[in-house]
């Protein structure tokens, strides 16, 4: 069957990214867009920090990085604070860009550890562009200095949710997609081959589809509830299964950071994102250990600012639906499966399975093989991110509460455990089917909750001297001297995409 007609099912940040994209690749095919969404039932209103790969997305869109910076109020974003996860009192940066560069094919890790044990004391991280702008409260982005023998700035946005949302619905029905004010009541689905049909609002109007995007959120309308696809939990791995959120303005007249900062609790941990005009923050913690009123206490304990907003309190279980494309319903978002925010992945799997789908999609029709394909691959990207989160909870030394203590001494996945003990053995880091973090990500989390490489990769022996020493020192100057003298991260919004 001809795909016609697509109706998207919520209008948060999963749906209207969704409309966004189909509307820009259908542009010149007859395909009717329609999204429903409902202001009763709202969004989840949070989900305000992303990674780099976001920018693709933005660049797929052609959407003008200033005007959108400026209507989102958004704010640069160079890698993620981890606080007191390792040991209370402990502090490291996941940078977003590389330590170094590979010299001759070795990454730079192993040249690094070299120099180390042969008494260099240098931390890893003066190796770091990213890393040592947030350091320095800095940004720039590589337009912005002419520097050959450096790579390139990484970086992501911190950006308000419900502005984004609102951004894009400007562009998509820009470019023909009809919204739907209201709420659905019913699915209809087909007899024979079970696929829906139709969606029935509570005034009784329906919306016929051939293809249909759940991004109805944790309740997946249409994957769970019509479909039955059943979910796949995950708490035993990542227990954490409640948040509370309580956006601030900043009192102290600082600006917004470079960086969201992720400050282990007794039993969790809170978000801070920065934006132009406040900072969001939040507690994801778990009810097995700690109730919503001590949850809320240590959040409002905890924020650099005067709360603007009631809290918001949401509860989810960590885990991924069983099929993501289950007959002719595809979910992303919360609909999908959820994993917490810690390292900023929500948006970034709304974005591939956007990528995915667009990929796949024959207008001509929808086959067994492209629904295979789509949940193979989102299976694998789901269960990598997984792997990475519970590194953080489980490489740590705390023994200060219950919590502390089922995680660091709880099962993990082989495919941790292997990567964990390989890095100890020699700082060998394996990236597997397409995985979305680096080399430099894992080893910035590993060493920085205390996994330390007992070796290197023996080739790093190899490499020439004096000249590979010589490149050290030039890549560490380098990279300070640009730091210290690009601007301050709010000074550079306020000249580059000042809020509209
Ligand atoms: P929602 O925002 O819940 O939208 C659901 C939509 O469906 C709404 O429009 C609703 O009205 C509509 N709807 C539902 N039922 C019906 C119905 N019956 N009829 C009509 N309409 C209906 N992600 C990140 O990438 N970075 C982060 O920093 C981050 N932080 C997070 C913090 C927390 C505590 C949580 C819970 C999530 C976080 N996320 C983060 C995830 C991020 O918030 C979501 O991925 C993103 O907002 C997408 O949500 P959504 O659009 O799938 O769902």
């Amino acid at each position: 069957m001809a795909i016609e007609r697509i109706v998207i099912v919520g209008g948060g940040t999963a749906g209207w990214m969704a409309a966004a994209a189909l509307s820009k690749l259908c542009a010149k095919r007859k395909v009717a867009i329609t999204l429903i969404e409902s202001e009763v039932i709202g969004t989840v209103g949070v989900g305000e920090a992303t990674i780099p790969p976001f920018l693709d997305f933005n660049r797929l869109l052609e959407i003008d990085e200033r005007e959108m910076m400026a209507a989102v109020q958004g704010s640069f974003k160079l890698g993620i604070q981890f606080v007191n996860w390792g040991r209370q009192g402990d502090s490291y940066i996941h940078p977003f860009g590389a330590y170094g560069y590979q010299m001759e094919g070795i990454s730079f890790h192993h040249v690094w550890h070299k120099y180390r044990t042969a008494g260099d004391p240098r931390p890893i991280q003066l190796f770091n562009m990213e890393t040592m702008a947030a350091f320095f409260g800095k940004f720039a982005r590589t337009e912005d200095y002419q520097r050959d023998d450096l790579p390139p700035v990484n970086y992501a946005y911190h950006l308000d949710a419900g502005r984004y949302a609102r951004y894009l619905r400007a562009y998509a029905e820009k470019r023909g997609v009809v919204r739907v004010e209201g709420k659905v009541a019913d699915v209809s689905l087909d007899g024979s081959s079970g696929f829906v049909t139709s969606v029935s609002m509570d005034d009784g109007a329906v919306h016929q589809g051939d293809l249909f995007i759940d991004c109805s959120g944790f309740r997946g309308l249409l994957i769970e509830q019509a479909l039955k696809t059943g979910y796949e939990d995950w708490s035993h791995y990542l227990p954490c299964d409640r948040a509370v959120a309580l956006p601030c303005v900043r009192e102290d007249g600082s600006g917004p950071l470079p960086y969201t900062r992720a400050t282990a609790h007794s039993a969790g941990w809170q978000w801070q994102v920065p934006l132009q005009h406040r900072n969001g923050n939040g507690h994801v913690y778990c009810s097995s250990f700690m109730d919503a009123d001590e949850a809320l206490d240590i959040l409002v304990r905890n924020i650099a600012g005067k709360p603007t907003a009631e809290p918001n309190h949401l509860r989810f279980v960590t885990g991924r639906r069983k099929k993501f494309w289950n007959k002719n319903v595809v979910a992303l978002g919360l609909a999908a499966g959820f994993m917490e925010p810690l390292e900023s992945t929500s948006i970034h799997l709304i974005n591939t399975g956007i990528n995915k789908l667009i990929a796949l999609l024959s207008l001509d029709g929808i086959t067994p093989v492209q629904e295979a394909a789509f949940n193979r691959l989102t299976g694998k990207e789901y269960e990598r991110i997984r792997d990475f989160l519970i590194l953080h909870y489980n490489a740590t030394t705390r023994d200060d509460s219950d919590f502390w203590n089922y995680c660091r001494t709880m099962a993990v996945p082989d495919s941790l455990t292997e990567k964990v003990e390989l890095f100890r053995h020699n700082g060998q880091i394996f990236r597997e089917d397409d995985e979305l973090f680096t080399e430099t990500s894992w080893a910035a989390v590993m060493m920085g909750q205390g996994i330390m490489m007992g070796g290197h990769n023996a080739m790093a022996e190899a490499l020439s001297e004096p000249s590979t020493g010589k490149e050290l020192d030039a890549i560490q100057q380098s990279i300070e001297f640009v730091a210290q003298h690009m601007p301050m991260h709010g000074d550079y919004l306020a000249r580059y995409c000042p809020a509209a």
